[in-house]
């Protein structure tokens, strides 16, 4: 008999691809040193468990032989499978989590009774193989250019082999628009109620996990594949066409605004790339989405998603401790409470704490913009993104923040650093009307702490900062204010580090 072993991030047919249902044997182990890794958010342990213990059991009523195991940990859960199984050959797909990865490798070593074999003819939940993916980015030195590769290699909203259908590779300048310009608010996300299996885990989750983060009142994902590909086709239908406009914009009460909320779905495998990407392909042909919303969806999954996963499999374990600019500061407390009068950071973290979800823009230029701007140690915002988010596996967060967000590796991931004012907050968002700070003001004590940050930031970092040609503008304009003005800002800037750090100065 052989074994296929799926692990809590593969829940796919496509890691079966090869089974022989009436002969061979699908193991899962339901390990809860995974979830201690971290102190997660409950929703994200809520998620996974009932994710991994729907889709078991959806394998079994159609007819696969499964084994089920609770057990304290992972190898707990390995020994008494063999113990109670004749199993000659277990196929494992590797995960792509570093930690997760090297404990199964570890495993497999130790172990011998069983043959192990890799599960080498599967994609499983990404667009390509890792030899595929490692291939395409060895020569691709920015995102972009990998993901033209991407595009050439799937054909995907191509013409003659190499062109972008409409001739361009990107709508960005149709994509960025602000909240102020929405004209029909974004609608309610559908609600799936829980079967018996999902209520099951939902007890145990409350039961075993009351001190982590979070909250478990507001269940906003679907725990099933079938109740999954309804939630895709109802993004496709009500949202994608407001995604590719308003991708960067935030607006009070509506955490979830046009975006599609497939991320957890994806990386735990309950929906896989090329599915999704086809309903994108077949909206956008039927004409019910402009090219500029298709587009700018697929390249988040066959350019983002992938060249992230790249990175992280190019450049770990040492990545995870890359700090180019040397920030040594923890996370204020309000990133587990959301009680800060910064209305912006308040209305975020509520968010996070309530759904374990923000969208792109939050985290990038509302959260990590912050802590960034604050000084906060690269590897410890990671550690928070990795706890307190229902989609957060070790591989998409470690470049996400390490890379984009921090510019911790100096530039090997974005052209340059993701700080802003708050300017930028205000004009993408209506959060400042809410604030008791004025986005207008750098040094009044009512002025918004992001901007006399930003620029104590540029002040700080300018010898690293002057090498990049797209920083020039930003320095120069530092340069240009008077000596008055500049020490007044870092006055203030100093004064708000203060506050937040006490034992620092
Ligand atoms: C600091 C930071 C931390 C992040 N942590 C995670 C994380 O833990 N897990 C995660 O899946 N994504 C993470 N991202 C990427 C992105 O923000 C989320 O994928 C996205 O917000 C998920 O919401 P959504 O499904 O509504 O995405 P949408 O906005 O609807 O985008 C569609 C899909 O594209 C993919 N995608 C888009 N951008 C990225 C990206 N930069 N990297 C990888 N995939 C991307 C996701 O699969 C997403 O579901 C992070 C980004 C930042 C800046
Ligand atoms: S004024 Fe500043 S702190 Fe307040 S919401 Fe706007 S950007 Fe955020």
């Amino acid at each position: 008999m052989k074994t296929y072993w799926l692990l809590n991030d593969q829940l796919h047919r496509n890691y079966l691809k090869n089974i022989k249902k009436n002969k061979d044997h699908v193991l899962f182990i339901e390990a809860y040193d995974h979830f201690h890794q971290h102190s997660y958010h409950k929703q994200r342990i809520f998620f996974l468990i009932a994710a991994m213990r729907n889709f078991a059991n959806d394998l079994k009523k159609n007819g696969y032989a499964v084994t089920y195991i609770k057990a304290a940990t992972i190898e707990e859960g390995w020994s008494s499978f063999i113990a109670d199984q004749n199993n000659s050959e277990t196929i494992i797909s590797m995960p792509v989590d570093y930690n997760q990865r090297q404990k199964i490798q570890q495993l497999m070593q130790s172990e011998t009774t069983v043959t192990f074999s890799h599960n080498e003819n599967t994609k499983g939940n990404f667009m390509f193989s890792e030899d595929e993916l490692l291939d395409m980015a060895k020569n691709s030195k920015t995102q972009e250019s990998f993901y033209r590769k991407a595009r050439i290699k799937t054909e995907i909203l191509i013409e003659n082999k190499q062109k972008p259908v409409g001739g361009k590779w990107n709508y960005d300048t149709l994509n960025r628009k602000p909240a102020k310009n929405i004209t029909e608010k974004p609608g309610s996300l559908p609600v799936y109620s829980l079967n018996r299996i999902s209520k099951d885990a939902l007890s145990d989750c409350q039961a075993r996990f009351q001190e982590t983060p979070g909250k478990l009142d507001s269940l906003h994902l679907p725990l099933t594949r079938k109740d999954a590909l309804d939630f895709l086709d109802n993004f496709i239908e009500n949202r994608l066409a407001g995604f590719g406009p308003y991708q960067d914009a935030m607006l009070s009460g509506h955490p979830f605004m046009f975006h599609s909320l497939l991320s957890a779905h994806l990386n735990c495998g309950l929906l896989c790339p090329n599915e999704v990407i086809q309903k994108v392909l077949d909206a956008y042909q039927n004409e019910s989405i402009p090219l500029s919303s298709a587009e700018g969806f697929i390249r988040q999954i066959i350019g983002w998603r992938e060249f992230v996963r790249a990175v992280y499999l190019q450049q770990m374990p040492e990545y995870l401790m890359l700090n180019y600019f040397d920030h040594q500061h923890s996370l204020p407390d309000f990133f587990w409470t959301a009680d800060t009068e910064l209305h912006c950071l308040a209305e975020t973290l509520q968010d996070v704490l309530t759904f374990g979800y923000s969208h792109h823009i939050q985290r990038l230029m509302v959260l990590s913009n912050f802590a960034n701007l604050i000084f906060v140690k690269p590897s410890i915002l990671s550690d928070w993104f990795n706890q307190m988010y229902t989609d957060s596996w070790d591989w998409v967060v470690v470049p996400n923040v390490i890379g984009m967000s921090m510019y911790a590796d100096g530039g090997l991931m974005a052209t340059k650093p993701y700080i802003s004012s708050g300017k930028y907050i205000q004009k993408m968002s209506n959060y400042c009307i809410n604030c008791r700070y004025d986005p207008a003001e750098k040094t009044t004590p009512d002025a918004c702490p992001f901007n006399s940050l930003y620029w104590n930031f540029i002040s700080r970092h300018k010898e690293k900062l002057q090498n990049n040609p797209r920083m020039n503008l930003i320095l120069s304009q530092w340069g240009k204010m008077d000596q008055k003005t500049q020490a007044a800002i870092l006055e203030k800037a100093s004064a708000i580090q203060q506050s937040f750090f006490p034992k620092d100065f």
